[in-house]
């Protein structure tokens, strides 16, 4: 099977045959943190009265962090050192959503003592490990959910059904915590703006249920998974906000809780791009195999099982494209971005060509190798209104 990526050629200043364009080292990713400004801007207007928290796992560059809390995004962490990186950008330690639903017990400490308030459980274990290590703080049970229509699922690790949550938050009142509410994930790069329907209608159970109790749950996490604009496309921001508004009506009513998302890929997705350079093109059994100088592990790890697909530019300029393998460096199997659904390139691209990746700013430098087979980690070049390397 061939895919039909859409090839936008780039127009490159080659005088001559010898003569190569001087260009920065590849592998790279440019990072234009205005961009992430504009998704973060966009999707507060398509979520009105939401808070933002951006998932800072998903590219934690201090440029981005600081241009973000500087616009009124906050965030969601994972770890004492992505709160301290949070802080440092600006944020409100006690405005900062925990949200790793197991965590290490002096992790938890050393975040309370940094100020953070709001914590994220999905056990029993977990809610008296917080009510121990961060007595009185505020926590939210996470619901698991199917995962579907998402290319990147988050589901299968962390969540707990509705009648969890509720005996969870019942024992958190029990142990002295402020019960918030709960929070899900619809899983990443979320296609289907109706995902978020059924997790709402389970919160607004789990809700009613607490309220029973005497409890009074007031804040709802919708998580992350709005998409970046990868191959095949996913409908604009405010199909996605208006889908969920009216879920939240018909689903709390007038019980409606104060609401927060959580996104990391919609946000800095679209910000960067990452060039590469081909090192060397091969055929194999009738197969066209493209090298590239970036692969799974220079920071390209969601190609595994193919599942993201990245939009491709080259330089080469044929304009007659044919299906190629793209790989990887190194020498690992696993090494190999797209095989089973093939790519579309130009027949003459060939060893110096760039090929840059589109929308690749998410989950792409954190998710590097240290330096797997001697190749260095993705370095950041931020571009736009600032530029400089990092
Ligand atoms: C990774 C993660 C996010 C961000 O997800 P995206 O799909 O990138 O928006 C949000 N919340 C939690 C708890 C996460 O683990």
């Amino acid at each position: 099977m061939t895919s039909t990526l859409p090839i936008v050629r780039q127009p490159v200043d080659r005088r001559g045959s010898t003569e190569v364009t001087p260009t920065l080292a590849t592998p790279r990713l440019e990072l234009d943190v205005s961009v992430a400004v504009d998704r973060f801007v966009r999707l507060a207007a398509a979520l009105p009265g939401t808070g933002v928290h951006y998932a800072v796992k998903a590219n934690p560059h201090p440029r981005l962090l600081a241009e973000l809390a500087a616009v009124g995004c906050r965030f969601d962490v994972a770890s004492p050192a992505e709160v301290r990186a949070a802080v440092r950008a600006g944020a409100d330690p006690a405005s900062l959503v925990y949200s790793n639903p197991v965590k290490r017990r002096d992790h938890v400490a050393e975040a309370t003592a940094l100020g953070v308030r709001l914590f994220v459980v999905d056990s029993l274990p977990e809610t008296v490990k917080l009510a121990e290590a961060a007595p009185g703080c505020q926590v939210l049970s996470r619901l698991s959910t199917s995962g579907e229509g998402s290319d990147w699922p988050l589901s299968r690790k962390y969540g707990c059904s509705p009648e969890e949550a509720v005996r969870i938050l019942l024992t958190a009142d029990r142990l002295g915590l402020e019960v918030a509410g709960l929070s899900f994930h619809v899983g990443s790069q979320q296609r289907d703006p109706e995902a978020w329907a059924a997790p709402i209608v389970s919160a607004a159970r789990v809700f009613a249920l607490l309220r029973d109790n005497g409890l009074s749950p007031w804040l709802l996490d919708l998580g992350g998974g709005f998409p970046a604009s990868y191959d095949g496309g996913c409908p604009p921001v405010t199909a996605y906000g208006e889908a969920i508004d009216r879920r939240l009506d018909d689903a709390f009513g007038d019980h409606r809780p104060e609401t927060i998302v959580e996104p990391g890929r919609g946000i800095v997705g679209d910000a960067g791009t990452l060039v590469s350079t081909v090192i060397g093109v091969v055929h194999r059994g009738g197969v066209r195999w493209v090298f590239l100088d970036a692969g799974v592990f220079t920071g390209l790890v969601e190609t595994l099982d193919e599942a993201i697909r990245y939009r491709l530019q080259t330089t080469a300029r044929g304009a007659e494209t044919g299906p190629c393998v793209l790989a990887g460096p190194t020498c690992d199997s696993a090494d190999v971005l797209y095989e089973q659904q093939m790519v579309q390139l130009p027949l003459d691209l060939a060893e110096g060509d760039e090929v840059r990746l589109q929308s690749a700013g998410a989950y792409t430098t954190c998710y590097s190798s240290v330096g797997f087979n001697g190749f260095a980690p993705l370095p950041t070049r931020i571009t736009g209104p600032v530029a400089g390397v990092s």
